[in-house]
């Protein structure tokens, strides 16, 4: 039998919304991100009626797209749809389309994303760890051929390599029978789809790394990155089938919690979560285990994190007046209410406040790291905050030399685009 396209997929699926769709505007209306556009203020009607149009019949509007550009994924929308359909679905098929027509007019302004990515993280990774240790996390020379899990990375993790290796130490202290897949050649077809709106690269690029992931014939495949799990989970929902279940690391280990909560150590300080949402329950497990940790204080923040499934380039980077606004708010907030640690869920949310630490107070880093200290596992250095701290480019070169020659890495490369690398 012949497989379905990705193209023909999507088709498929913007029909089946479309046809669901009453066109009451309520997507529109709740949608956060609208204030922080030239569409604030506007009629809902008339732009969810040009969403419509758009995805059913190829009609072009100029406020769909921006709309599309603006859309963070937050998932607000899904809440409030009457029709319990999926906005967030339509919006991120709208994006596929924008892309696809502004690569066309040849001003696709997320043209060369995925070169730009490559390079940044090769040289991200080249500063931080061993080129043996790299390749084991790429599926090269992985010593099983089969395992019952396979631990996901997708591709930017690698940016902060420490967070990988806290989730490796969880996974061996829950003696899990695992192998890891990981890097840009293992990307998931999100930058391919959602930013170059190259629909034939997107599917070959997901089918691809489904059939690597297959080829380990794991029962669950545990993803770490918010954006795989939203483009294998909701985008491309169904477009292949799999015989494995996909789930996110924290509920695998929210599921074994009674496991480990016998190696927990005290920890008597209080912390804040900066919690993501979005319908994918990542903030609610991280919340329930690191609630577990006899000692610590969880406080809330005033902290509007939900306006994005993540900080990073496909949530809240996109409007960056809205991202300088909610970091503010956030950081005073966790220094009033006295926080000696601000957590957070994802790397690309570390990357954008691990440098906030040398001004702020207390502490910020990822859970993982929380965690792995309160089990009393090997602390791995978190280098990206080390060298974001560190700010000058020539005390990063000579902090990071072993690395840099290990890696073969031209220093003058890295010294020229290391302040974009750390940002
Ligand atoms: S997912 Fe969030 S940002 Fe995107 S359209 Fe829905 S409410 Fe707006
Ligand atoms: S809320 Fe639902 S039914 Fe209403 S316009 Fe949006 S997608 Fe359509």
């Amino acid at each position: 039998m012949e497989l379905k396209t990705l193209e023909a997929y999507l088709d498929e699926e913007a029909q089946d919304l479309t046809s669901k769709c009453t066109k009451c505007g309520k997507c529109f209306e709740v949608c956060p991100m609208i204030n922080f556009t030239p569409l604030k203020g506007r009629e809902s009607v008339p732009v969810v009626t040009d969403l419509v149009n758009l995805l059913r019949d190829g009609v072009w509007s100029d406020a769909v797209g921006t709309w599309a550009q603006a859309c963070t994924g937050s998932g607000e929308c899904i809440t409030h749809c009457p029709e319990h359909i999926n906005p967030r679905k339509m919006l991120s098929l709208a994006i596929v389309k924008t892309r696809r027509r502004q690569s066309a007019q040849g001003n696709n302004p997320a043209a060369g994303f995925y070169k730009r990515m490559s390079q940044t993280i090769h040289l991200l990774v080249g500063l931080q760890m061993m080129p043996e240790r790299y390749r084991g996390l790429t599926g090269r020379h992985a010593d099983k051929k089969e395992a019952e899990v396979v631990f996901y990375l997708g591709c930017n993790v690698l940016r902060t390599p420490h967070i990988v290796f806290n989730v490796l130490d969880l996974l061996d202290a829950l003696e899990a029978n695992y192998v890891v897949l990981g890097g840009v050649s293992n990307c998931c077809g999100i930058i391919h789809l959602k930013f170059h709106g190259d629909v034939d690269g997107a599917d070959r690029v997901t089918e691809g790394t489904l059939d690597k992931l297959g080829a380990y014939r794991p029962k669950t495949v545990l993803h770490w990155c918010p954006s795989c799990v939203l483009h294998f989970g909701e985008t491309t929902a169904g477009f292949r089938s799999v015989d494995f279940e996909f789930q996110h690391v924290t509920r695998f280990l929210v599921e074994r919690l009674e496991r480990l909560r016998p190696r927990m150590r005290p920890v008597g300080q209080l912390a804040a979560i900066h919690r993501h949402d979005a319908g994918l329950g990542v903030a609610e497990d991280v919340e329930t285990l690191l609630g577990a940790i006899p000692g610590l204080k969880l406080v809330h923040l005033e902290d509007e994190a939900r306006w994005a499934y993540t900080c990073g380039p496909l949530g809240l980077n996109l409007v960056p007046d809205a991202k300088k606004a909610l970091h503010q708010r956030m950081l005073e907030s966790a220094r009033d209410k006295g926080v000696d640690m601000l957590v957070n869920l994802y790397h690309s949310c570390h990357r954008d406040l691990a440098g906030f630490e040398g001004e702020y107070p207390f502490r910020i880093l990822n859970w993982t790291s929380l965690l792995c200290e309160a089990l009393g596992l090997e602390s791995h250095e978190d280098r990206f905050k080390r060298y974001r701290l560190l700010k000058d480019v020539q005390a990063v070169l000579e902090d990071a030399q072993e690395f840099i020659r290990a890696n073969r890495l031209d220093p003058k490369v890295v010294e020229e685009i290391l302040p974009n690398l750390l940002n």
